[in-house]
């Protein structure tokens, strides 16, 4: 298991940058810690990051939670997780009426940290009219078609793709990403290409260009420069891109340092995907619960389950039914939907081209999840900014 970066750190980062963004983030839960001493600050992220790693571990590892059954202290133990038994128990005693006030904190700093709604709202101040208008439309569409998981669509309005296609082949895949092709290398023309990008985007949609991520079909970590990406978006929009990788223990040191850096710029929220309980094992072993406090685990793996908090129980983790998953899930409950969550330009700047899109129900003539109504290769910014400027017109008008 690897050390805390420096003996001064709070989990990544060190206490004033901690409470700075905590302070930014701005919830009862977060403000409240703000007042803690450091010494209190580290216990309260200790303790905290100890409980979500319970969480997610109850939630990815089935035979944990079978032993929780029959020896919860031994099971704790064993797995080396740091909780007092008095604090999660009411998980499998079914005991709503006794939930600790530790696990009652902890569902509620959760829930300040949810980042989506935050990005949908980002999103919703495009300085453009007519793009404004035509996402609103689309959120009724997607209302409608979608009632069950329409409010967990965030309609950003841009994406890039850093590279072409993902080396991770999950079987899950709800966007059938295709297998790796290439990068776009952080070279000294593509990085002039790529700040000059981000500047024609801001200046067509305002603040709500900074509610972008960088990955769509791909995975961040297989792009070597993905890093230098993130800085810049950061840089022109002001806000670090959130990161989702499946790779968390391909290269340790590099997604340590690039969790760090995103927190040190006020990231709010990072995640992993978590193909199996092994997985999941390797990552506890290559990072410490207070270096994962503010990454969320994304289980994937068919034997998940998700907790619903009042009354307690666990239920099998559903799969939404597009992509790869599309028509094939069977032993898991299955949503009708979408995970994509772009109404806007999707940019590959491997292949320089740009789609327009918008999330619809996956279906076999659309299984990916999402209507292209336009696409048109650029070949500069001047090119991009033109192509968005007839796609709106002829699209959103
Ligand atoms: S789910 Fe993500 S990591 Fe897995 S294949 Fe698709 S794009 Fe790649």
């Amino acid at each position: 298991m690897s050390a805390s970066l420096f003996s001064s750190n709070i989990g990544l980062i060190d206490a004033v940058s901690l409470r700075q963004n905590l302070k930014q983030w701005a919830g009862t839960q977060t403000q409240s810690w703000c007042d803690l001493s450091d010494a209190a600050l580290q216990q309260r992220l200790s303790t905290t990051s100890h409980l979500k790693r319970f969480l997610e571990k109850y939630c990815v590892d089935r035979s944990f939670r079978e032993a929780l059954q029959s020896n919860p202290g031994e099971a704790i133990q064993q797995a080396g997780l740091a909780v007092a038994i008095q604090d999660v128990e009411s998980l499998w005693t079914h005991q709503s009426g006794t939930i600790s006030e530790t696990l009652q904190h902890f569902f509620a700093f959760g829930q300040e940290r949810l980042h989506w709604s935050e990005l949908r709202s980002i999103s919703a101040q495009s300085s453009h009219a007519k793009y404004r208008a035509w996402r609103s439309r689309r959120i009724e569409r997607t209302q409608c078609e979608m009632p069950a998981i329409a409010a967990n669509l965030a309609h950003v309005p841009v994406c890039f793709e850093l590279s072409q296609g993902c080396s991770v082949g999950c079987s899950f895949c709800a966007i059938s990403a295709s297998s790796l092709q290439n990068n776009f290398y952080y070279t000294p023309e593509n990085a002039k290409l790529w700040r000059s990008m981000l500047q024609v985007l801001q200046d067509l949609l305002g603040t709500a260009a900074s509610a972008g991520f960088c990955y769509w079909a791909t995975d961040p970590l297989d792009n070597p420069d993905y890093e230098q990406f993130a800085a810049e978006f950061h840089d022109v929009l002001g806000i670090f891109p959130q990161t989702t990788t499946a790779q968390p223990t391909k290269y340790p040191e590099r997604l340590r340092s690039l969790l760090k850096h995103s927190l040190e710029k006020g990231c709010k929220l990072n995640r992993l995907s978590i193909l199996s309980a092994k997985t999941l094992d390797r990552v506890y072993k290559e990072f410490t619960a207070e270096e994962l406090a503010f990454v969320g685990i994304v289980p994937q793996n068919p034997e998940a389950v998700v907790i619903t908090q009042f009354p307690f129980k666990a239920e099998l983790a559903p799969k939404i039914n597009a992509g790869r998953t599309f028509g094939t899930v069977r032993k898991q409950p299955v949503i009708d939907g979408t995970i994509a969550c772009v109404s806007g330009f999707l940019i590959n700047l491997v292949t320089r081209s740009i789609q327009l899109i918008s999330p619809c129900k996956a279906t076999p003539e659309v299984p990916r999840g999402y209507i292209v109504y336009d696409e048109e290769t650029f070949t500069d910014s001047a090119s991009l900014r033109s192509i968005c400027d007839r796609m709106i017109d002829q699209h959103m008008s």
